[in-house]
C-alpha cells in the first residue's frame, strides 16, 4: 500500500554505542514530536539490527531494515545473510540494488530480481533502488535506462507482489555528492516510473506503490522534494546519521 516513508541508510557507519545513541534519539524525537503519518525505517549495518529493533520496541511507525540480503536461502555462503535470517530478527525492510552494491559488488538486474523474490518470500518489504549515472543523464537517456532496471528486475512479479515493493529512485550523480536532483527532475522521473508500472500492471496497482527519492536529501531541500505528487518519501544516506537532520526531513511532509 502506498505510504509516506523516510528510510535512513546508515551504510557502513557507526559502532554499537553510536548506533544505539542515534536510534534512541530518533525514537524519542519521533514520539515527543508526535509524528504519526510518516513511516520511518532505519537501515543499519547487519549487527545493529537486533539492538536497533530492541530500542524501537513497539513504537508504531518505526521499523528496522537491512541494507542487502543474499540471493541464496541458506548454506555454505560465508559472509552472506539471507532474507529469512533478517526477517527472524523482526526486521521488516531490506534495501536491494543500491547503486553502491551495483557498482562495487557488480550486482546486476538478474541477481537483484532473485534478491527481491527472496525478500518477498521471507515477508520483508524490498526497497528496490534504481537510478542513472551522470553519463546517462547527460546523454538524455535516463528515462529508458531506469525504466529498464524496473522491467528487468521486477516485471516478472505478480500484481499482488509488485505492490509490496517500495521503489527508490536514486540518480547516482546525486548520491553523497551534495548535488540534488531538482524537485521537478525528481517528479518527472517518479511520474515516468509510475506510468511505466501502470502500463504493465494497470493504473490502480501503480497508484499503490511508494516511490522514494534518494540523493543528497537534506532538511533544506526536503520540503520541496516531498511536496511533489509522485514523491512518496526519501531514502536518506548522510543526513540519516544525524538525528536532528533526519527527523527534520521526516517532519518536512
Ligand atoms: C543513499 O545512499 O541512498 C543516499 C541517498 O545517500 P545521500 O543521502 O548521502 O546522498
Amino acid at each position: 500500500m502506498r505510504k509516506k516513508i523516510i528510510a535512513g541508510n546508515w551504510k557502513m557507519n557507526l559502532t554499537l554505542d553510536e548506533g544505539q545513541k542515534l536510534t534512541s534519539e530518533i525514537v524519542n524525537m519521533y514520539k515527543d514530536e508526535k509524528i504519526s503519518d510518516v513511516v520511518v525505517v532505519l537501515n543499519p549495518p547487519f549487527p545493529h539490527i537486533f539492538p536497533v529493533k530492541k530500542l524501537i520496541g513497539d513504537t508504531p511507525g518505526i521499523s528496522v531494515g537491512a541494507q542487502n540480503c543474499s540471493d541464496k536461502d541458506s548454506g555454505a555462503y560465508t559472509g552472506e545473510v539471507s532474507a529469512k535470517i533478517i526477517a527472524s530478527f523482526e526486521a521488516e525492510y531490506v534495501i536491494i540494488g543500491h547503486s553502491e552494491r551495483r557498482e562495487y559488488f557488480k550486482e546486476d538486474n538478474e541477481l537483484l530480481s532473485v534478491k527481491v523474490k527472496k525478500a518477498l518470500e521471507s515477508g520483508l518489504t524490498p526497497i528496490f533502488c534504481c537510478g542513472e549515472s551522470l553519463e546517462i543523464r547527460e546523454a538524455g537517456t535516463h528515462e529508458p535506462n531506469v525504466k529498464f532496471q524496473l522491467t528487468d528486475s521486477l516485471f516478472d512479479l505478480s500484481a499482488e507482489d509488485i505492490q509490496k515493493v517500495v521503489i527508490a529512485y536514486e540518480p547516482i550523480w546525486a548520491i553523497g555528492t551534495g548535488k540534488t536532483a531538482t524537485a521537478d527532475q525528481a517528479q518527472e522521473m517518479h511520474f515516468a516510473l509510475r506510468r511505466h508500472l501502470g502500463a504493465k500492471y494497470g493504473k490502480d496497482v501503480a497508484a499503490e506503490i511508494s516511490i522514494l527519492y534518494g540523493g543528497s536529501m537534506k532538511p533544506d531541500n526536503a520540503v520541496e522534494l516531498l511536496s511533489k505528487p509522485d514523491v512518496d518519501g526519501g531514502l536518506i544516506g548522510g543526513a540519516s546519521l544525524k538525528s536532528r537532520d533526519f527527523i527534520d526531513i521526516v517532519k518536512s511532509y
